[in-house]
């Protein structure tokens, strides 16, 4: 059964004029980078309240440690067979765009390029100058910075200030309470306007504005796919559904498409 419906989607995609790729949390999962939501206990506040512009003024090392720990768990993640298949789909031209609310960069690290919704992890830039940086430039030098949060002794150091001004760093991500970039918005949604064939893969369709993008796909009459572990609430008018992990299907259908 699983294996006809493979072999459905594979063909629907492999005819689609316009096939439009979008993805989620549940992509990365498989490259063990773990859920900071799920990482409950070890930050003293909400991460809607931590990772804000505000917190970084008024708490800077809740702010900072909150994102060192997030940026070293991203240097430590590799790409998983599921960024591999569409980054090899989308070189042999069965990818038309990829929408990401994911802000790890596993998608570029596995060879292919995103519109990223939500801003990116591997970056930070000077509230001072604007000058722009690696996110690994913000990981403390010393060891043990993990141990010092966990026993109340850590305390921001130069890694967050800017080596050529002065000012303070911060990740290029989307913060809570910001709007989205305005370029990869517009760019997102006339894709998923101009698709037809539409494939969510490992997002819940929970966060705004960003879970708009399938909805103007299928106002445009697209073809819908869902990839996600947990059913969302357009599960209903997917064509096809798999309530399974990401890598596992996308490297199936990749196999069926290209081989
Ligand atoms: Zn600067």
């Amino acid at each position: 059964m699983m294996a006809a419906l493979l072999d459905e989607v594979a063909a629907a995609w492999s005819n689609a004029r316009y096939p439009v790729v979008f993805t989620g949390a549940g992509m990365s999962t498989e490259s063990g980078l773990p859920d900071f939501r799920s990482a409950r206990g070890l930050w003293k506040q909400r991460p809607e309240s931590l990772a804000t512009m505000a917190a970084l003024r008024r708490d800077p090392g809740e702010f900072y440690f909150f994102y060192q720990w997030r940026i070293a768990r991203l240097w430590e993640a590799a790409p998983n067979a599921g960024h591999a298949a569409l980054a090899a789909l989308a070189s042999a031209g069965f990818v038309r765009r990829l929408i990401t609310q994911n802000v790890d960069g596993l998608h570029q690290r596995a060879g292919g390029e995103a519109v990223e919704l939500h801003g990116t992890l591997r970056t930070v830039s000077c509230l001072g100058c604007g000058a722009g940086y690696d996110s690994r430039q913000l990981l403390p030098a010393r060891t043990g910075w993990e141990e010092e949060y966990r026993s109340g002794r850590y305390r921001p150091g130069k890694e967050c200030i800017c080596p050529g001004c002065g000012g303070s760093l911060r990740p290029d991500v989307v913060l809570f309470g910001e709007s989205l970039p305005g370029d990869a918005w517009d760019e997102a949604a006339r894709v998923s306007r101009a698709a037809d064939l539409f494939v969510v893969v490992g997002s819940s369709l929970a966060v705004g504005p960003a879970n708009l993008c399938p909805e103007f796909a299928l106002e445009s009459g697209a073809r819908l796919v869902i990839v996600n572990r947990e059913a969302t609430h357009l599960d209903g008018r997917a064509e096809w559904v798999f309530h399974d992990k990401a890598a596992g299907v996308l490297a199936a259908i990749r196999e069926r498409i290209i081989g």
